[in-house]
């Protein structure tokens, strides 16, 4: 707002002024040539200077209104003080001075000089005006002044009416300027009282908003922030104020984001997003943002203003309503959508990458609505969350617990491997702890007596394959669970049925062999090894499984079984503990035979295995010279180093290694130099063609060469014919034989009868 005009210039001056000059040139041009006139007229005779005198003054003002034409303001001005002031004294001299009456003149041009020209130069005209006067004093005083000539009587009337006309005008339109003048300062004053109070009520306004404003420049520096931003950021003003707003008020925008910021905002438009911004101390602040440019009156950008709105508590409330949606109020536990979505994700990661499998089991509690019938449904709730409870304790660190509906509950058990047939033991074994554990019995509060729960669970994996879907799954699961609660309670059914049974017998094995082992079911049996004489030199040690039921088993059938877990580790445990027992009987120890024991390399990988073999060989009082450890290739081959760090240890105690089934498996013999081992074992299967097959007799001559060259002792397994027998002996006189034509595995009684 422009609070006054410029003092006005006297060349374009004011309308006032424009008007004085024109009044007063017209008023001189008529009063000089009306006085002038008349002078002429008059019949008594006027002297011709005064004609003159008056005429010149007539004439000024006619050149002033001239000048006023050609829009001269200023010349027009002074001229018309200036050339009316001297033909005015021209007249006061002839006209007796002092004593006449043309001083009357000098007042009006000063009201006029004062109006027209200013200040300064009003008070020079005085100045001059007041020492023409003391030179007429001076003159009269001299007496050198004119007597006051008789006037016409006609030429002083105009002359008084014309003063008095002009000194009218010119106070009167001074006077009307002045007027307008000061109500227009007025009105301006008023306006700007109200602009003024308009401007603070809106200066609180922004600096009281909620909202978070920031006023930036061009360049995006901060100019102004406001009191929201203050206290929801944690910066003072000071800190922020001169910088650039990227470090500040947008530091949670991305480079893209505040490119398409710049470009709406260079496009003249308003420019609206979510941010996550910072504050002072780094705590998010998820803030709704609006950025627009302040336009000029000209319609040129001068500033950006930032509108930010905090929506932290509004994404916390979306996000507890996306968690309430996908949980189940009761146990909360995730629901049914969160399991569709998890599993989803499982299949999305799977892809490209080898699918590991994973299981989905749908668990029911049997009975439940019978329960929540008779108890109550508060009961009933309360049963539901112990079980969801119980399951969760089950639940390994990865995997998910999901209450479906009612009384259902899903479990997804991770990362089961690749091999269907191992996972589906797995989630087997799973299900069937998570039964074990639901079946405990349980005490609700406001309840009498313990009660006891039993469920049926439907199994199946997942993903069977890219096209698998989450809904397939379940679909899966649900038909098992199905299939399962039609046998009755508490049964485990699989979708992949040939899977559930091959899964069900092998694990109905395993936790049958985990009973048999502390029940003594095991059995040792001997095998002998004889040489070339005949002679026993030694004996393989064999296991067997008495089976209550089914009779003897044969290692071929639980080995395996019992190395996919810990129960190899035991079951060896158990066959060593027998032999070191066994070769501590004098007869062995007398006679010097061998015993070989299988040693599984779970077994042998078990980090307290050296000292746990040596404290047996000690508490049993056995030779560790007269036992031999069979190891396999597959072995030896992973961790080569450690391997055979750890079979070194075992070789100081005096204890030996033999190579079993060698042949079968990598027969590198480019690491047999490296292995301390004193035995290698012929496969029976060479054995067995040998003496039929060129390749395998090539084979077998090969392995008894290197064994020469090595310094190793050689037994040949699965020795069944005279013809086999007679074939090993032509090519190496030192060979041991062991195989069903010397003897069969026999019970460790008959053995040692045997050998006593
Ligand atoms: P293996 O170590 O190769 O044991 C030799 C197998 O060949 C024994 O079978 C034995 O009965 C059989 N055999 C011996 N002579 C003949 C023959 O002339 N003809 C034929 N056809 N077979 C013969 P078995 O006792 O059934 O043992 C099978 C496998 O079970 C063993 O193979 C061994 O790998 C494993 N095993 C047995 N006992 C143990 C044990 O205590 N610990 C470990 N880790 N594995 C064991
Ligand atoms: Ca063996
Ligand atoms: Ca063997």
């Amino acid at each position: 707002m422009q609070p006054y005009a410029p003092a006005p210039d006297l060349d374009v001056p004011d309308v006032t002024t424009r008007l004085l000059v024109r009044v007063a040139g017209w008023a001189v041009l008529a009063i000089g040539g009306a006085i002038a006139l008349l002078l002429a007229l008059d019949p008594v005779g006027q002297s011709t200077s005064r004609i003159l005198f008056n005429l010149g003054a007539g004439l000024v003002g006619g050149l002033a209104l001239v000048l006023a034409r050609l829009r001269h303001w200023r010349l027009a001005a002074h001229l018309l003080v200036w050339g009316v002031w001297c033909f005015v004294t021209l007249v006061t001299v002839r006209n007796g001075g002092l004593h006449g009456p043309n001083l009357l003149n000098y007042p009006v041009l000063i009201v006029l000089s004062g109006w027209m020209l200013g200040g300064r130069a009003t008070v020079v005209l005085v100045a001059i005006t007041g020492m023409l006067f003391g030179l007429f004093f001076w003159a009269e005083a001299q007496g050198w002044m004119p007597q006051v000539p008789r006037g016409s009587r006609w030429a002083h009337g105009v002359y008084l009416a014309g003063i008095l006309v002009l000194t009218a005008a010119a106070t009167l339109l001074s006077r009307r300027n002045y007027m307008q003048r000061v109500q227009e300062a007025q009105r301006t004053a008023h306006e700007l009282a109200a602009s003024e109070s308009q401007l603070r009520k809106l200066l609180r306004a922004v600096e009281q908003s909620p909202e978070s404003i920031v006023i930036t420049d061009l360049q995006e520096r901060i100019e102004y922030v406001n009191e929201a931003f203050v206290q929801r950021t944690g910066y003072v003003r000071q800190e922020v104020l001169g910088h650039a707003a990227a470090l500040f008020s947008s530091k949670g925008m991305e480079a893209a984001q505040r490119q398409g910021l710049r470009e709406t905002l260079a496009s003249g438009k308003v420019w609206a997003g979510e941010q996550t911004n910072q504050r002072k101390d780094g705590a998010p602040l998820a803030e709704s943002v609006v950025v627009a440019p302040i336009r000029q009156t000209d319609g040129s950008i001068s500033h950006y203003v930032e509108y930010r709105q905090d929506i932290t508590e509004r994404k916390r409330a979306a996000q507890e309503i996306h968690r309430l949606a996908r949980h189940d109020a009761l146990t909360g536990l995730p629901n049914r959508a969160m399991l569709v979505e998890h599993l989803h994700g499982l299949q999305e990661r799977a892809d490209g990458s080898p699918a590991t499998l994973h299981a989905l089991l749908l668990l029911d509690l049997d009975r439940f609505t019978v329960f929540n019938d008779a108890r109550g449904s508060e009961m009933g709730d309360r049963l539901l969350c112990a079980m969801a409870l119980r399951l969760s304790h089950q639940l390994p660190a990865e995997g998910m617990l999901v209450r479906v509906a009612g009384d259902e509950f899903a479990l997804v058990l991770h990362g089961l491997g690749d091999d269907a047939p191992l996972a589906g033991r797995r989630a087997l074994a799973f299900a069937d702890q998570v039964q074990a554990a639901l079946g405990q019995p349980l005490r609700l509060q406001g309840d009498a007596g313990p009660i006891q729960w039993t469920a049926s669970v439907g199994i199946t994996l997942y993903p069977q394959g890219p096209e698998d879907q989450a809904h397939d799954a379940l679909r899966r699961a649900s038909m098992a669970l199905h299939r399962a609660k039609a046998v009755g309670g508490g049964q485990l059914a699989f979708f992949e049925q040939e899977m559930g049974q091959a899964a069900e017998q092998r694990f109905q094995l395993e936790r049958e062999l985990r009973q048999a082992i502390g029940a003594g079911e095991l059995r040792l049996f001997l095998q002998s090894q004889v040489d070339m004489q005949g002679r026993t030199t030694g004996a393989e040690v064999l296991v067997r499984w008495q089976h209550p039921r089914d009779g003897l088993v044969m290692p071929g059938v639980f080995i395996a079984v019992a190395e996919s877990s810990d129960l190899i580790v035991l079951l060896g445990r158990w066959v060593l503990e027998q032999a070191c027992a066994l070769l501590a009987n004098p007869a062995l120890a007398q006679q010097r035979v061998r015993l070989s024991v299988n040693l599984s390399a779970r077994q042998f990988r078990q980090p307290g295995f050296v000292q746990e073999l040596r404290a047996l060989l000690e508490r049993t009082g056995a030779d560790p010279a007269l036992l031999t450890l069979e190891v396999t290739e597959g072995l030896v081959i992973e961790d080569f180093d450690d391997v055979v760090a750890k079979m070194r240890e075992l070789a100081a105690l005096g204890v030996e290694f033999s190579l079993d089934d060698f042949g079968t498996g990598y027969s590198s013999l480019a690491y047999l130099k490296r292995l301390p081992i004193q035995e290698i074992k012929i496969d029976r299967s060479f054995v067995r063609d040998a003496c039929t097959n060129a390749d395998d007799g090539a084979l077998v001559e090969a392995i008894l060469s290197v064994a020469r060259h090595f310094g190793l002792r050689v037994v040949a397994e699965g020795v069944e014919t005279e013809e086999q027998a007679s074939y090993l002996r032509e090519r190496s006189s030192a060979i041991i034989c062991q195989g069903f034509l010397y003897c069969r595995p026999q019970p460790q009684e008959d053995w040692l009868q045997r050998l006593t």
